[in-house]
């Protein structure tokens, strides 16, 4: 949000977020912290960011735009500027991702005044981190082929079944849970849980291990799990509706409760990376095919930036889906085309892994672009985000 657009009360706002973030950045965490959310493995490096979320919550930079009856900051649109003034400041990040961008949102829309109090305040704070049930290993792409049943026994329902990839499982206290309650209908057999995951008699939850070595995302099985029905979110087999509020924001197309920013300048390091590897005993920053890459990578990291802000302006858009899907596409492999290019600048120093250390950037390039494949993969495939962009927004004939 440029500054000239913003009115006195933002203004005081983002001075508020600026010189709070000054005066209280976090000291350095004692062992070192993941790229993402998604590869939180310790309780140390999540003790110190679950404190950090708390802190911040009580600053007032998280959940800035929700009511003040659910732990919010009852200002709408000061989110965007927490977001911003986190980003620019490049403190940590928001460990409770799934809570803020997804559980928190979907709870807001569908929840019953009730769900809304218990569940909204821990989220915000990070006392509660949360985690997504909606993958299994026969639904990914096709979401509604969930297996994973959910039975009515008096004023419980009882569930059973197995969930893959659920990151930050491990830690969460909640799962944002997709059950199928019947058998007939494909979507409308879909009922959506908020179902207690630590401690919870009947789940199990198995860490999956990365080829990064981390393991921040895991399975989760379900054996005669009891849900009190005051746990079920919306209607009975309205779970496809309940899921499809949840996949807006999580593909980014609607902002979350806090910590969406991006970095003030995403190609920096990689600017500061060229500016100290030698070529030919030269920086790489003063070879021309260097600069002519890193180039590229600024104009399309502008691009996308300017997209995002045109996507909050319905009148420069002819479909509402089209930048969401759009930005989801474009910044997935963004981040795949900007870990590449720091392997490649690195060189041969690149296979230097993060426990070496002699390694660039403290072995930051390699386990980017490892990790860059799943954000082409997380939240719906790219090919998926194409056929739906091909489909329903330009309106090509359906894939077979
Ligand atoms: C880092 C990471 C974190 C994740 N975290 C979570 C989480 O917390 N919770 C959760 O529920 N899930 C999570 N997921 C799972 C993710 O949502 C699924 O991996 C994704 O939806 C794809 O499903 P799949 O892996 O079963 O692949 P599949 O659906 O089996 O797809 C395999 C391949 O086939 C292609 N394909 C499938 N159908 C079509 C089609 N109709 N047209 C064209 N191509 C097609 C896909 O694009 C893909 O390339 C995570 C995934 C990753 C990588």
């Amino acid at each position: 949000m440029a500054q000239s657009r913003m009115n006195p009360e933002q203004l005081a706002f983002q001075e508020h977020c600026r010189s709070w973030l000054r005066d209280n950045a976090p000291p350095p965490p004692s062992e070192r912290l993941p790229l993402t959310p998604l590869e939180v493995m310790t309780e140390g490096q999540r003790d110190y960011l679950v404190e950090w979320q708390g802190r911040c919550h009580e600053a007032g930079l998280v959940g800035c735009d929700l009511p003040t009856e659910y732990g919010g900051g009852g200002h709408e649109g000061f989110q965007r500027i927490a977001n911003q003034e986190m980003a620019r400041a490049r403190t940590p990040f928001l460990i409770n991702i799934v809570g803020l961008s997804m559980a928190v949102p979907t709870i807001l829309v569908h929840g019953t005044e009730e769900q809304k109090k218990r569940f909204i305040p821990g989220a915000l704070s990070g006392e509660d981190i949360w985690c997504q049930g909606f993958s299994e290993p026969g639904a990914g792409s096709d979401m509604a082929n969930q297996q994973t049943s959910a039975v009515r026994r008096g004023d419980d329902w009882v569930v059973n079944g197995h969930k893959v990839w659920t990151s930050l499982g491990h830690f969460a206290r909640y799962m944002i849970l997709i059950a199928r309650t019947s058998k007939d209908h494909k979507y409308d057999g879909l009922t959506y849980f908020l179902c207690p995951i630590a401690g919870q008699a009947g789940v199990t939850v198995r860490p999956l291990v990365k080829m990064t070595g981390e393991s921040g995302f895991n399975e989760v099985l379900f054996e005669d799990v009891v849900l009190p029905d005051s746990l079920r979110l919306d209607d009975v087999g309205k779970g496809w509706k309940v899921a499809m509020t949840t996949l807006t924001y999580e593909r980014g197309a609607a902002e979350g409760a806090g910590g969406g920013g991006t970095a003030a300048d995403p190609t920096a390091k990689l600017v500061a990376l060229a500016k100290k590897t030698l070529r030919g005993g030269r920086p790489a920053s003063e070879d021309p095919v260097v600069r002519d890459a890193i180039v590229e990578r600024a104009i399309v990291a502008e691009g996308i930036r300017l997209n995002a802000r045109r996507a909050r302006v319905e009148a420069l858009t002819d479909h509402p889906m089209r930048l969401p899907l759009q930005s989801k596409l474009l910044s997935s492999e963004f981040t795949q085309h900007d870990a590449r290019l720091g392997v490649s600048i690195a060189g041969a120093a690149s296979t230097l892994y993060k426990l070496d250390p002699a390694a660039p950037d403290s072995g930051r390039w390699p386990l980017s672009y490892m990790n860059s494949y799943g954000h082409t993969i997380a939240a719906g495939t790219n090919e998926i985000q194409r056929n739906i962009l091909g489909e329903r927004v330009l309106g090509l004939p359906k894939s077979k």
